[in-house]
């Protein structure tokens, strides 16, 4: 039994087809056989053979009753006298010189007459009787004539030219269905080859691997299910991966916030001090220095907020979660911080609930508006829309700024520590950090506006989903 499924589908054919052919080319030949049987020329052959048999019986009695009748003295003979041999017929001479007691010799025209001849001394006796109508030597002819045509019919083998061409002709039919199968066969083998290959490409661990599609049948339904879990499997150790390596950034932040502390405490004993002996030197001097210390350790305080929000892990609550007045909220609340952009909303009505985190989908909406809004600037436009996209709920933020260049897109979601006024650098790893959390992900998507847009996706509510758990 072949292992692949062209070699069986092959053998399937074989089985299939090789009995009732068989069948067929027998049953059409023996019905061949008796028709052939049928034909004229046997006939022929039959009744040549039958008057052969009745000329030879009607010969051998004219001869009997020739022989009688002349022994009774019935009729009289023709007399040939000796010595006068040289005015004989020739065949009386030619009985002569045989030696032979009698002959039987046919003459006249078409052999209708019988001559028996006999000798007496040298004197030969010759007694002659018409045969009737029937030639003698016309019948003979006739009958070589069936002869040949009998043999001339025999020759042509009919019956091997029918069965030649039969066979011929079931041979090629078969070869052409074989040619035909064997080429499906291929057809539906390739791609299955293909996409065992694939499964095991993937299987060793290489997820960038995808099969190309190139029909509709089930086949190409299948390899694309296969592309799109490939494609699912290599989200999602990208996400690991991200995931792991949040982890030991988180690590190294805890351990900042932690040394900023240290340092931060001592800095505001000593300037406790300093104000308390304020009366003992320049006041004024004291007083902008105390300003100068008091901000910087403002300043300090406000990153070690922001590490140590990178650094918490939360809780999650996933629940069903509206995101489309979520968004609405988000964006009511930036319409009053934020007046001088403009805002607008474009939400899918029929947008299904997401199954999510509250609160962490809050943190990311406000820092992608936020980044937006201070993006686009002064009579700016940020635009906020939901959507279903590929069975998932999907919010975008796309702003009218400057956009992003590449070398900010290779590393935005990666937490860097930033001194710039107003930002630590690290607000789009902790937005990615808690959309991964609520089930989703952060990616980037090409802009309406002119500048960037992320798109926030998070998991849909299903119906049988149990919105306690
Ligand atoms: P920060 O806390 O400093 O805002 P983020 O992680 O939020 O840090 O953003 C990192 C950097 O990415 C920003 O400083 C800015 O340069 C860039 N960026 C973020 N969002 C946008 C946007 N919508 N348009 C242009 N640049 C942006």
């Amino acid at each position: 039994m072949p292992r692949s499924l062209r070699g069986r589908l092959i053998l399937l054919f074989l089985v299939a087809t090789i009995p009732p052919l068989g069948a067929t080319l027998w049953f059409t030949s023996s019905l061949l056989e008796r028709s052939l049987s049928y034909a004229s020329t046997r006939e022929l052959d039959e009744i040549s053979r039958a008057l052969q048999r009745l000329g030879r019986e009607y010969y051998r009695q004219a001869q009997d009753s020739l022989r009688r009748d002349a022994a009774q003295g019935a009729i009289e003979p023709q007399r040939y006298l000796p010595g006068r041999e040289a005015s004989w017929p020739a065949e009386v001479r030619a009985f002569q010189e045989s030696g032979e007691t009698e002959r039987f010799v046919l003459s006249g025209t078409n052999g209708d007459r019988l001559n028996f001849m006999t000798r007496r001394g040298g004197e030969v006796r010759v007694w002659s009787r018409p045969l009737g109508s029937v030639g003698m030597e016309s019948l003979a002819r006739q009958y070589r004539q069936a002869r040949t045509l009998v043999d001339a019919g025999n020759q042509r083998n009919l019956r091997r030219g029918f069965t030649l061409t039969l066979l011929l002709l079931a041979l090629s039919v078969w070869l052409v269905g074989f040619a035909l199968l064997a080429y499906l066969a291929s057809r539906v083998s390739r791609p299955i080859r293909e996409l065992t290959a694939a499964l095991s490409e993937l299987a060793s661990g290489n997820l960038a691997v995808r099969v190309s599609v190139d029909r509709e049948d089930e086949i190409g339904e299948a390899m694309r299910a296969f592309n799109r879990t490939a494609e699912e499997l290599e989200q999602n150790r990208a996400r690991l991966v991200y995931l792991a390596q949040l982890a030991s950034w988180q690590a190294l932040a805890r351990k900042m916030a932690h040394e900023l502390k240290n340092s931060l405490t001592p800095i505001r004993l000593t300037m406790e001090e300093v104000l308390a002996r304020a009366g003992e030197s320049d006041p004024a001097f004291i007083q902008q220095a105390a300003q100068i210390v008091g901000e910087e350790v403002e300043t300090l305080e406000r990153r070690v907020r922001a590490f140590s929000e990178f650094a918490a892990e939360p809780p999650v609550r996933p629940g069903v979660l509206d995101v489309n007045a979520v968004v609405e909220e988000r964006v009511a609340f930036l319409r009053t911080g934020r007046p001088e952009v403009r805002y607008t909303l474009r939400l899918d009505p029929r947008l299904p609930a997401a199954h999510t985190d509250e609160d962490l989908v809050k943190g990311v909406l406000t820092n992608l508006l936020e980044n937006a809004a201070e993006a686009a600037g002064q009579g700016g436009e940020v635009l906020g829309r939901t959507s279903l996209v590929n069975g998932k709920v999907a919010v975008e933020v796309h702003d009218s700024g400057p956009g992003l260049s590449e070398d900010v897109r290779r590393s935005l979601f990666e937490p860097a520590i930033s001194f710039k006024k107003g930002g630590m650098g690290l607000g789009l790893s902790i937005a990615r950090k808690s959309a991964l959390l609520a089930g989703g992900d952060i990616l980037l998507v090409k802009g309406e506006l002119g500048g960037a847009a992320f798109r926030v996706v998070l998991p849909r509510y299903a119906a049988e989903q149990n919105p306690d758990s």
